[in-house]
């Protein structure tokens, strides 16, 4: 097998069509054999055994549908808060880099605000600046939308594992933004 097959990864939705999580391409064969799941979409990469060659699945579906109970917990970190706001600055609305965002605190430390997926969005640098140690009421600058833990990260805009995400994925991704 080629080294980039290694790479290549499938999204795994559950029977609902709700993305689960990204598995590798072992697991999702394995998941395959176990007749857990179906294939929806296929990679245009081939494996090959010796006796035979086959294509790697790119989306699975379970067949039956698992109850997440946490429902599916989403580090929160800087960059992940960049997705979830899809890199918009929270109070003008513009679209900036990662190295231009920063992160704001909706209530601030100093009034004991938390660092949580809550209290914390994109902020352009002049944004940020602005607002400084106020809330968005003081401040005068209401938020586009009122932050919180993302049900599932829009993968569209950006990448995993240094690989974009295949063009199979996004039609699933995009129908379950719920954020
Ligand atoms: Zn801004």
């Amino acid at each position: 097998m080629s080294p980039t097959i290694f790479s290549v990864r499938a999204l795994l939705l559950n029977s609902s069509y709700e993305p689960m999580r990204v598995v590798s391409w072992q697991k999702a064969l394995v998941l395959w054999f176990q007749g857990k799941v179906e294939i929806l979409e296929y990679h245009s990469v081939f494996a090959r055994s010796v006796s035979s060659s086959f294509k790697l699945p790119s989306v699975l579906r379970l067949k039956s549908y698992v109850r997440t109970r946490n429902k599916t917990h989403i580090r929160f970190c800087r960059e992940n808060v960049y997705i979830r706001d899809n890199y918009t600055c929270q109070y003008c609305g513009d679209r900036f880099t990662t190295k231009t965002l920063t992160l704001d605190h909706v209530v601030p430390v100093s009034r004991e605000g938390k660092k949580d997926w809550g209290n914390v969005v994109s902020a352009c640098r002049s944004c940020n600046q602005k607002k400084a140690n106020k809330t968005p009421t003081e401040a005068r600058m209401p938020l586009l939308k009122e932050p919180r833990m993302p049900n599932w990260l829009p993968l569209t805009d950006f990448e995993v594992g240094g690989q974009e995400v295949p063009l199979s994925w996004r039609q699933y991704l995009r129908s379950s933004q719920a954020y």
